[in-house]
């Protein structure tokens, strides 16, 4: 088997030369699948995953518009249409000016498993721009989104592709995005998730993946008799996803010590309190500022600037029990797990899509821990998207308690899977395989079904 691993992943990176992080998240697959490859040929027969990482569909447009002193902008756009077996395109859209083809391949290959796992009827894409919403204002930011969606829309639909948020695409961007989707379809349909309350959303999209994150880490906690209660928890980003998954380790007992944004981090020895919390909150979702003005008002914090020369971040640096990677890809390098495993962590549960590199994830399984992806553990955000597009087609509006319970049991359910496909196929505990090969299988199935696709 290891030599049709490899030589599976000398012809990807043929392929698709350059594109390191979706080689990564294909080699990481590979490898799990082929536990599964041993007792079942039929899929390897079948060229299930020769054809998983080949996107059914790629689009790369331009996205021209006008800045606020008149002056003309070109920015490049993207979807990447991955895989459509079992639902629906869907996966979010990121605005950031790293993002390049590669990028978006790794994170519509990541959204297949992510979205299998759910048990919900999605396929997996993902999109976006090497725009940069920061430092935009309002309008500049509408102007660019009218001009995005005026070629996405072709491409996108309430039974074909939805989109969502993710990096850059909150509630404002999806709302001037949604707004030109309506006039040039010319209907209003469940198109995107992620809505404002009172137009089609649901209760709880935006606590959704940083909730479901906690409640998946309480899930694992529980397997050794422990909970959250009293644990110390180094949290990355300040975003989304970041805010939530802080104001559940909050609800649940833990203290949190670290947040960050591109510019550096904070350290908060006593601990960020749902008061500081509320802070961050409207620094960064109104005020849209950085995050180092929280050592400002808050005199006992430490910021401590990024520095991209050094071969670790100094945030995992910090004595902890569980470390919540909510950011962005390969954010743990391997120097920064080896020191989250020197400072005590026993558990890693990834926010993020993909935040520890290959050599972090191959240390944290080899040290025991409890170490759960970004595909399983991060899928609080797609489930609720899953379930917001239930919602928009039955015109029906669930309540905020309602979602919760929702959200508290899919994650069960995920790591209930996760677990059992692990031991089904001899690696108990090891949550990357059992994620994996859970994913893996329900979207092999309906390949197998639905003929040579
Ligand atoms: P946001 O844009 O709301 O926040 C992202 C945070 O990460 C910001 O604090 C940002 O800092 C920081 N960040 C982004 N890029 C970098 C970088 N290159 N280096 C350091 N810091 C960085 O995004 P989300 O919270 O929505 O997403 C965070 C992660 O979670 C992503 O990996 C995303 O794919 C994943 N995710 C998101 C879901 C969602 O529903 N939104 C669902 C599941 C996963 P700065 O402000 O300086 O850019």
């Amino acid at each position: 088997m290891i030599d049709y691993v490899n030589a599976f992943m000398a012809r990807l990176q043929a392929a698709n030369p350059g594109e390191a992080e979706f080689h990564q998240a294909v080699a990481e697959v590979v490898g799990s699948v082929a536990l599964v490859f041993d007792r079942h040929p039929e899929y390897r027969a079948a060229k299930i995953l020769e054809r998983m990482v080949e996107p059914e569909r790629t689009v790369i447009f331009r996205v021209p518009w006008m800045d606020d002193q008149g002056e003309m902008r070109v920015n490049r756009g993207y979807r990447v249409q991955m895989s459509s077996a079992i639902g629906p395109y869907k996966g979010g859209l990121r605005f950031h000016p790293s993002v390049n083809l590669g990028i978006f391949k790794f994170l519509a290959f990541e959204q297949i498993f992510q979205n299998s796992l759910t048990t919900l009827p999605m396929g997996g894409a993902k999109g976006g721009s090497d725009f940069d919403p920061k430092g935009k204002s309002n309008n500049e930011v509408m102007r660019f989104c009218q001009s995005f969606m005026g070629e996405l829309f072709r491409h996108i639909g309430p039974d074909r592709d939805i989109p969502a948020g993710d990096i850059g695409v909150g509630g404002r961007e999806i709302g001037y995005l949604f707004g030109q989707y309506k006039r040039l379809a010319g209907e209003f349909s469940g198109v995107l998730t992620g809505k404002g309350l009172n137009w089609g959303g649901v209760h709880f999209r935006p606590q959704s993946s940083g909730y479901g994150c906690v409640y998946f880490a309480a899930e694992m906690l529980a397997t050794r008799g422990e909970t959250l209660a009293g644990k110390t928890c180094l949290v990355s980003g300040s975003g989304n996803v970041s805010q939530y998954a802080i104001e559940k380790i909050l609800q649940l007992g833990g203290k949190v010590v670290t947040v960050s944004d591109s510019d550096g981090y904070i350290f908060d020895e006593e601990g960020i309190d749902a008061g500081k919390l509320a802070y961050v909150m409207e620094l960064k979702n109104l005020r849209r500022g950085r995050i180092k003005a929280y050592a400002d008002k808050y005199k006992g914090a430490v910021f401590t600037p990024a520095d991209r020369s050094r071969a670790d971040n100094p945030l995992w640096g910090h004595e902890a029990d569980c470390a919540f990677p909510c950011a962005t890809q390969n954010e743990i390098g391997a120097a920064d797990a080896e020191n989250l495993l020197r400072g005590g962590v026993r558990l890693v549960a990834e926010g993020a899509h993909r935040p520890t590199c290959s050599e972090g994830v191959a240390l944290f399984l080899d040290s025991g821990i409890l170490y759960a992806p970004g595909k399983a553990a991060g899928a609080g955000g797609a489930a609720i998207s899953g379930l917001e597009m239930a919602q928009n087609g039955m015109r029906t509006n669930w309540t905020k308690e309602e979602m919760d319970r929702r959200l508290a049991g899919i994650m069960k359910n995920i790591h209930a899977a996760c677990l059992q496909y692990a031991e089904r196929f001899g690696t108990p505990g090891n949550y990357v395989n059992g994620a994996n090969i859970g994913g893996f299988l329900k979207v092999a199935d309906a390949m197998i079904d639905q003929g040579l696709v």
